[in-house]
């Protein structure tokens, strides 16, 4: 027998959600695949004042952090898809976004990469509450008090090259070209490293991640698409080399 309650005292299967958050509330993104801890993250955070985006996935929270630029990020270290170490370091060709990385208790090692990837702080699992709004409250005060944390350059210039990091273009002889996504990476990666040699297994593991299931073949049908953006003479490449029985050089 069903009964019909009236809306308002109806169940609903979440409890309620924090106050109405101000639309200049500092947005956190939360990556995280422990559906309760997810939960009880989010719901303190908005309780908080915050706005509060979530992904269960590392891939997932890697693309909600590049479209939705939010002005903190709560990175967990084991993910699937991409774990918290590979998304930070993605996170970081791009972005200066404030990230606390939640690690194992005593992972020693594990804080040390969550650091060298980029993170600006840590909190071993399980953590209080209290003590990981204390950290972010710290880091958005470091960050100008919330206010939005831009690239680290809006653009990356080689030549008649210009590779826009906020609209994932690329500029030449005053023509806007649109890139895919590991295009944009790709591109970045070079000109981040001009004048050096790559092998493909070395790009595949930067650009990539190294739980990418492709081969090196992925990394030449890239460098092919990138080729018809970036050359003036895409058969006779002088930007992207072909580094024989190496693999590829970027000519700055
Ligand atoms: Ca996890």
């Amino acid at each position: 027998m069903t009964r019909n309650l009236p809306a308002s005292t109806a169940e609903s299967p979440l409890p309620e959600l924090g106050a109405p958050v101000p639309a200049d509330a500092p947005t956190i993104l939360v990556v995280e695949d422990e559906e309760n801890l997810l939960f009880t993250l989010r719901y303190n955070l908005e309780r908080e004042g915050y706005r509060v985006l979530t992904a269960n996935r590392g891939d997932d929270g890697l693309r909600i952090a590049h479209e939705r630029s939010p002005d903190l990020v709560v990175l967990d270290l084991m993910l699937p898809g991409l774990d918290g170490i590979q998304l930070c370091r993605q996170l970081r060709r791009t972005s200066q976004v404030p990230v606390i990385m939640l690690t194992a208790l005593g992972g020693e090692s594990d804080k040390v990469a969550g650091l060298e990837a980029g993170a600006d702080d840590y909190l071993a699992k399980p953590f209080g509450m209290r003590e990981l709004l204390a950290r972010i409250r710290a880091l958005l005060r470091r960050a100008g008090h919330g206010e939005r944390v831009g690239p680290a350059a809006p653009s990356l210039r080689s030549r008649d090259i210009e590779l826009d990091r906020e609209r994932h273009e690329l500029r030449r002889d005053g023509q806007s070209l649109r890139l895919k996504p590991k295009e944009f990476e790709l591109l970045l990666f070079f000109l981040e490293h001009p004048g050096k040699v790559f092998s493909r297994e070395q790009i595949l593991n930067e650009v990539w991640g190294k739980d990418f299931h492709g081969n090196a073949r992925t990394v030449d049908v890239h460098v092919r698409w990138l080729r018809q953006k970036v050359e003036v003479d895409p058969a006779r490449p002088a930007r992207l080399r072909t580094v024989r029985g190496s693999g590829y050089l970027f000519e700055g």
